[in-house]
């Protein structure tokens, strides 16, 4: 039997009106003669209910429970899938992670999968079962405790269950209707595309958008999983939504395709640091071991002989990371600081800032992107503070207040709302 993975997002399961019609979009697979697995979200907002309820119990949160509270919102919404499709007769039942079971690593809250033995599924579908529902989110440590995988994490369920199970496509129903130029409650001229390549994909996702996680296509290129992101509001047919694909299957690369960003970014200045061998490392592999995933980073050029108390060579360093991480960062600094690793006369912190990226595989061969950014940005007098690139992006770190500005301009500038 040919099989499909069928993915609703938390907006797309919200009510029981909403799961009724993610339902019927099933339905309508299995007559049309597939085995259907359906990966299920929490209803939207429950997460970040669930969460904060963790958080006002105990601030310094055990991980493993937290784990166990923020995976409930899929159980639910999974047996309510279930039980609908059975009200429309359709053979269908629920899994939670551990009954499958999805086996992960034990990193609480940022688990990655191990193996996800297929039998317990393939034997109730060998009985005549048509659909698997999957709560998404979720797996068993080693340790056998529960696990999630990081926010967003339903999309990664959903295509690790594609590459296990061979599925012909995995369907990512959401609230949009694909893929766009950027995102589309940003901008009104954000254009939807019919095809975008994993690589720029991978790329957005990466730099902030939410649409799909990292991870998820990460898997996918991996596995090489068919991947279609599309609307579960609107009818949909097999050439509905956007097809996230390889580079082969993309007639005309775009130099700039998307544009993502990031509002959840700070930066951190370290002044008057010496400047010699040695230094970045003393830097970094502290708050690497603290945790902190360090972003863009920018080393001034030295400046000799500073004053009396400064002799020899001295530099700024600055560098980005998420605005969750910046207590960590601060402690793992000052630490340092007090070991006598490093040596700095001062820390500033700007919690004020967003980081915007254009992506783009045909900047592999175009030159000029990179200045016809910054022009952009300055024709609006928004000011770069941090800039990183690589074959595929530009990033820019700016003051957060200018960061829809600064989509538009770049949208404009591109030429975006051409696309297609
Ligand atoms: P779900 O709950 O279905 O997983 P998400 O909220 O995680 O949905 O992701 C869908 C959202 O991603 C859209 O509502 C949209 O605001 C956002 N988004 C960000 N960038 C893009 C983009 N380039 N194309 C489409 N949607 C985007
Ligand atoms: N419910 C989880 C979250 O809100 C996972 C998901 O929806 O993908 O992050
Ligand atoms: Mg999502």
């Amino acid at each position: 039997m040919p099989l499909l993975v069928m993915k609703f997002g938390g907006t797309s399961v919200a009510d029981l009106d909403r799961i009724k019609n993610a339902a019927l979009k099933v339905k309508r697979e299995v007559e049309r003669g597939y085995d259907v697995i359906v990966i299920v979200s929490a209803m939207s907002g429950k997460t970040n209910e669930l969460v904060g309820w963790v958080e006002q119990t105990s601030p310094l949160f055990d991980a493993r429970e937290y784990d166990a509270v923020v995976s409930s919102g899929e159980n639910v919404t999974a047996g309510l899938m279930a039980l609908t499709l059975q009200e429309m007769d359709v053979p269908a039942r629920s899994w939670q992670g551990w009954q499958v079971p999805i086996n992960t690593t034990s990193a609480h809250s940022a688990a990655r999968f191990v193996s996800i033995p297929p039998d317990n599924i393939e034997a109730k579908f060998a009985e005549g079962m048509k659909v698997a529902v999957i709560a998404g989110f979720q797996g068993l440590s080693p340790e056998g405790r529960i696990t999630t995988l990081g926010r967003g994490g339903s999309d990664t369920t959903a295509v690790a269950f594609a590459a296990a199970f061979g599925a012909e496509r995995c369907d990512i129903y959401t609230d949009v209707d694909g893929i766009y130029t950027t995102d589309p409650r940003i901008s009104s001229k954000a254009r939807k595309l019919d095809r975008i390549a994993f690589e720029e994909m991978l790329e957005l996702a990466s730099l902030g958008a939410k649409v799909l996680q990292t991870r998820s296509v990460e898997l996918a290129i991996r596995y090489n999983v068919r991947l279609r992101v599309l609307s579960s509001f609107e009818d949909t047919d097999e050439t509905s939504g956007t097809l996230v694909c390889g580079e082969d299957e993309i007639m005309e690369s775009k130099v700039v395709s998307g544009i993502a960003y990031s509002r959840d970014e700070a930066k951190i200045t370290l002044f008057t640091i010496e400047d010699r061998p040695g230094v970045a490392s003393a830097i970094f592999g502290p708050l690497s071991e603290a945790g902190v995933n360090v972003d863009m980073i920018v080393q001034n050029i030295s400046e000799k002989d500073y004053d009396e108390s400064h002799p020899g060579a001295v530099t700024d360093m600055t560098f980005s990371c998420p605005i969750n991480q910046v207590a960590r960062a601060k402690k793992a600094l000052e630490d340092a600081m007090g070991a006598g690793i490093i040596k700095y006369d001062d820390l500033i912190i700007d919690t004020d800032v967003a980081k915007i990226s254009v992506v783009g595989i045909g900047m592999r061969s175009h030159a000029g992107v990179a200045a016809k950014m910054f022009q952009a940005l300055s024709a609006e007098n928004i000011n770069i503070k941090v800039i990183s690139t690589s074959e595929i992006k530009i990033s820019v770190l700016i003051d957060r207040k200018y960061m829809e500005l600064a989509v538009q301009a770049l949208h404009d500038a591109f030429e975006l709302e051409k696309s297609a």
